[in-house]
């Protein structure tokens, strides 16, 4: 029939006309994005520790960075980190990678510019991270110290348990006790060190509470031995 194919396209054109419009009025109206849409990659300076994975990663050499020793805490120190973003292809792999998160892609993809050079994104170590760090490392030497404190008390309290214990406790008995206790048990040896270097006072509590233990356990075995010697009787 003439004109069938004239209908045809009118009736597509129809159809479409009262659906929905699915174009995006982008600029005026910014586009929904998915939510692990990759846009531009991003950098957070502090918690990088520059490990070097997230350039190893990288197939297109997109990443690198450059380090110099800390002359307090004699680590390597992060100066600055580079995303040459021309060559990134999005692929993820460095994100996934780094260890500590500070890799990210956003939702900025309005990534164009009139100058290659300006692409080339640059982070420099920011001001006062230096102090931040170095106030960080100080809890760190100060835990370091105490455990070393800790790993000397326990070898002295098993080489001359009642020396050391006399520090702690009154009584010979009550020494004695809790340093057969010490030598026969490491995990004791160990509460003990622990809390004679942290705190002096709970370390008094948790003593004569093994001790007490200790003690009933010994009446307990010379009651159950003197039924015994009656029952052989
Ligand atoms: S997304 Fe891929 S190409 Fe881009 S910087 Fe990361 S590893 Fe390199
Ligand atoms: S993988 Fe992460 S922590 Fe390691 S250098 Fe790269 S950005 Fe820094």
């Amino acid at each position: 029939m003439k004109g069938q194919g004239l209908i045809k396209g009118l009736g597509i054109t129809l159809k479409h006309f009262f659906q929905k419009e699915i174009t995006e009025q982008y600029p005026d109206v910014m586009p929904e994005l998915a939510p692990r849409f990759r846009g531009c990659l991003r950098f957070q300076f502090e918690k990088c520790i520059a490990c070097g994975i997230c350039v190893n990663n990288c197939p297109n050499d997109v990443l690198s960075f450059e380090t110099e020793k800390s002359d307090k805490s004699k680590k390597k120190k992060l100066l600055s980190y580079s995303i040459d973003f021309q060559y990134c292809m999005f692929c993820n792999l460095c994100v996934e990678g780094c260890p500590t998160n500070c890799l990210y892609f956003d939702h900025d993809f309005e990534l164009s510019s009139f100058e290659r050079e300006d692409i080339k994104m640059i982070y420099l170590r920011p001001e006062g991270l230096d102090e931040a760090e170095d106030s960080q490392a100080e809890p760190e030497e100060q835990e370091d110290k105490e455990q070393k404190q800790i790993e000397a008390m326990l070898k002295a309290l098993q080489k001359n348990p009642q020396k050391v214990l006399s520090r702690l406790l009154e009584g010979e008995e009550d020494i004695n006790i809790l340093s057969e206790l010490i030598q026969s048990d490491q995990k004791t040896a160990g509460k003990i060190a622990e809390l004679m270097i942290k705190d002096k006072e709970k370390a008094l509590k948790v003593a004569r509470g093994f001790i007490n233990k200790e003690k009933k356990n010994r009446a307990q075995q010379e009651m159950d031995g003197g039924k015994g010697g009656d029952n052989d009787v």
